[in-house]
């Protein structure tokens, strides 16, 4: 399929205006030229503008017109305490004049301070339910909170109100979401990129990704596929194994090819994910994160953060400092934003500074 009829095909959907786009895409030469290299970009969906940017403004631009043409007035979703999704949906839902309730997890070695995201919340007026759990939970699944979110939304109900249950991360299809319109809208953010890059003469060999709950990725598999072969997707992941996120990317990116009426398909070498690199978990800081976020702080000016882009970034280092990558490759990180919990982890971050 061509650029035009997939750009055309992605436009039918209802779509709620919440981010600044295109975002920028730029060389980052002086991170690069630590590596030896002079072909290393970065594009800035930590610019996105809502609320100070992340990757799900893009997500919620599809997700919020879904839940109003459903008729919601109030949008229900959970998170980590951290979470950069929940910030961006609690202030999506004041941009379109509905409510948001949020759920929230509070692991142990998660920060306690309502700074960051969860400051944020606040500031949004959001509904935040707090719960405490394990050290060891991994991801917040639907299917293991669902008496939480359930019980939510019965409450919503008998106040008059219509919830829609929308998944964390804008991901899977759970909840009230029932097309993979986080996936798709990642669809569009490649064509977005593939164009910004032509025009700059550049072929994208490599884009990094961070991924957490898949639909980012997923969406960037399809349109690579569909579009621009030779680009080679390689996610990091911050939170679960490389298996569960293969699954995630795989049944979403079949999800988004059978949405869009797409004649590709992805297999299992499409599919490129490091788990190696997300240190102790989900949310869990630690010493080589924080060297990544200074080393490109110091190279280029830019900030990383603690859960998500800071952790990819440390990946995307060992693998240039292994050659992993030809010479001649074009790379691209994505980064896809985050930055509000850095100043939930300030104190740590303080301590790791080198
Ligand atoms: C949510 C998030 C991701 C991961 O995106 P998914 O689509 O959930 O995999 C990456 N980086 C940041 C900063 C995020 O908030």
């Amino acid at each position: 399929m061509d650029i035009k009829t997939l750009q055309n095909k992605i436009n039918s959907y209802p779509r709620t205006p919440l981010a600044c786009l295109p975002t920028p895409f730029a060389p980052i030469p002086n991170f690069a030229k630590l590596f030896g290299r002079d072909n290393i970009y970065i594009k800035r969906d930590d610019q996105t503008g809502l609320a100070f940017g992340g990757n799900k403004a893009r997500k919620l631009e599809f997700i919020m017109a879904d839940a109003l043409n459903k008729k919601a007035d109030v949008i229900i979703t959970w998170g980590g305490v951290q979470s950069n999704w929940c910030r961006q949906v609690a202030a999506a839902a004041k941009k379109v004049g509905i409510k948001a309730r949020l759920v929230l997890f509070q692991k142990p070695q998660f920060p306690k301070t309502v700074d960051g995201n969860l400051f944020l919340d606040k500031l949004f007026a959001a509904t935040t339910d707090v719960f405490e759990v394990d050290a060891n939970t991994k991801t917040f699944l639907y299917k293991d909170i669902r008496f939480i979110i359930k019980a939510i939304a019965e409450k919503e109900i008998a106040a008059g109100h219509t919830p829609y249950i929308a998944p964390v991360g804008g991901s899977l299809l759970e909840g009230d979401l029932d097309k993979p319109l986080g996936a798709i809208s990642y669809v569009n953010a490649f064509l977005e990129l593939f164009l910004q890059a032509q025009q700059q003469n550049v072929k994208i060999d490599k884009l990094i990704v961070t991924t957490g709950s898949g639909s980012t990725h997923a969406g960037l598999l399809v349109a690579a596929k569909a579009i621009s072969p030779q680009t080679k997707i390689i996610a990091m992941t911050v939170g679960d194994d490389k298996a569960t996120m293969a699954q995630y990317a795989k049944d979403l990116a079949e999800a988004t090819i059978s949405e869009l009426a797409l004649d590709i398909s992805i297999t299992d070498d499409d599919i490129i994910i490091f788990d190696e690199f997300g240190g102790e978990g989900y949310g869990v800081l630690n010493q080589q994160t924080v060297a990544a976020i200074e080393c490109l702080a110091l190279t280029e000016g830019i900030l990383t953060d603690p859960v998500y882009t800071g952790k990819a970034l440390f990946g995307f280092i060992q693998l240039l400092k292994q050659r992993y990558f030809p010479k001649d490759d074009n790379i691209v990180f994505l980064h896809t934003g985050g930055t509000p919990a850095l100043f939930a982890y300030k104190q740590q971050i303080i301590e790791y500074l080198t």
